[in-house]
């Protein structure tokens, strides 16, 4: 598709150029949206050959159309792997990453703050065809060697993981698990590809949810694995398995998205920090969780393997009531509240890391807040927040 070789440019020109090629496309900038389902073909031997090239070529419309292929290349190119893959959500990412690497009599190592709806599926779905799973802690790093068993097969990782925003050390975790021939699977939603290099670090499959960051604007679920060139068949088939694939309008949004990620994600970093800060320095908070501030137990990792933090990240009040909680957020007129996050606005939830927990500890007196810092001015929210804690504090 692009005919630039995007792997010699720098990651902003990357999102610039990667995944399209205008001169193949009556020199239009952007690459058309194709809607299909059939593909039509000639003759009986051209029907039959393209069968055999249906990852790379137009075969069928849920192995992708042009679109779908332009927003892989552009993928897999800015996140370092071979190739991408692309399916109809985050969710349906992850599931056929490790559908790809596991079957009956399998052990999964599933790190302890992933996100929930991944730890439901190695809970309940995984659990149902017969594929064991370990909770393990986000700080084990190499540690994780006792963890393996002779049947792990996957050691599935998330960093910063979900709520808690512990950092892990994915090079040990990844060295430990490459000595016993075990597949290091990354959801690597939280840095984007922009600011993690999953590949670069020893992972071997890197899920996104591009429903987050890369779509951008809350308006549409993607999701996008890329692989290595040892892991891409093995991947590939799975989702042919699976067939959760993205409609082509989801993934132009998607490709829209990136062109301005690198962009977003600085602004977002810097609202974040904000906001982190002026937190950190508040009476009602016990801690701020966000592995850039400097007393951030994640931080020296951080500082070695990121080359910048996103907009989300977590807060802990000092006990309160949950009326008093509900007071706070009830009354925000900049935040919104609901599920996901990398959008425009911002957004703040309660969250209940203790009920999601293994084997970490989290002492459910202390209330915890999820905040996901939009684009919006920090002076606005800052303020927005302070009228909050003045309502908390009236009900205190
Ligand atoms: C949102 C999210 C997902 C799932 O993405 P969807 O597109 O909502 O299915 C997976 N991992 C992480 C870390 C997420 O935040």
């Amino acid at each position: 598709m692009t005919k630039a070789k995007p792997k010699r440019y720098k990651p902003d020109t990357l999102l610039s150029v990667a995944g399209r090629d205008p001169q193949a496309n009556f020199g239009i900038v952007n690459p058309p949206v194709y809607h299909a389902s059939t593909v039509l073909f000639p003759t009986v031997a051209a029907l039959n050959n393209a069968r055999d090239s249906r990852f790379t070529e137009v075969f069928y419309g849920r192995h992708g159309t042009p679109t779908t292929f332009a927003l892989e290349e552009a993928v897999a190119a800015l996140e370092g792997g071979h190739r991408a893959i692309a399916f109809g959500s985050g969710k349906a990412a992850v599931l056929a990453a490790l559908f790809a690497f596991l079957k009956t009599g399998d052990h999964l190592l599933l790190v302890d703050n992933a996100y929930g709806p991944t730890r439901a599926l190695a809970k309940h779905t995984l659990a149902r065809f017969g594929v064991e799973h370990t909770f393990y802690d986000p700080l084990i790093g190499g540690g994780i060697a006792a963890l393996i068993q002779p049947n792990t097969k996957v050691v599935f990782t998330e960093s910063p993981g979900s709520l808690t925003f512990e950092v892990q050390d994915i090079p040990a975790i990844a060295k430990a698990a490459h000595a016993a021939g075990a597949v290091v699977i990354m959801d690597n939603t939280w840095a984007s590809p922009l600011f993690f290099q999953p590949f670069a670090h020893g992972v071997d499959v890197s899920v996104q949810a591009a429903t987050k960051y890369i779509v951008g604007h809350a308006d549409a679920m993607l999701g996008l694995v890329v692989t290595t060139a040892e892991t891409y068949r093995t991947v590939r088939l799975a989702a042919e398995e699976l067939g959760a694939s993205p409609g082509p309008d989801d993934c132009y949004v998607g490709l829209r998205g990136l062109r301005t990620l690198g962009v977003r994600l600085r602004r977002h970093q810097e609202v974040g920090l904000a906001l982190a800060r002026w937190l950190g320095a508040r009476p009602e908070v016990s801690r701020v969780l966000h592995p850039a501030l400097p007393n951030d137990p994640g931080h020296a990792l951080w500082r070695r393997d990121f080359s910048g933090a996103s907009g989300l990240f977590g807060g802990v009040l000092e006990p309160v009531s949950d009326q008093a909680v509900a007071a706070m957020l009830d009354g925000l007129e900049l935040f919104g509240m609901g599920y996901s996050w990398g959008g425009y606005e911002s957004l703040a939830i309660p969250t209940e890391p203790h009920k999601m927990r293994a084997v970490s500890e989290w002492d459910p007196r202390y209330p915890c807040l999820r905040i996901h810092a939009g684009l919006e001015d920090a002076d606005d929210l800052i303020e927005d927040l302070e009228r909050g804690f003045e309502r908390l504090n009236a009900m205190h």
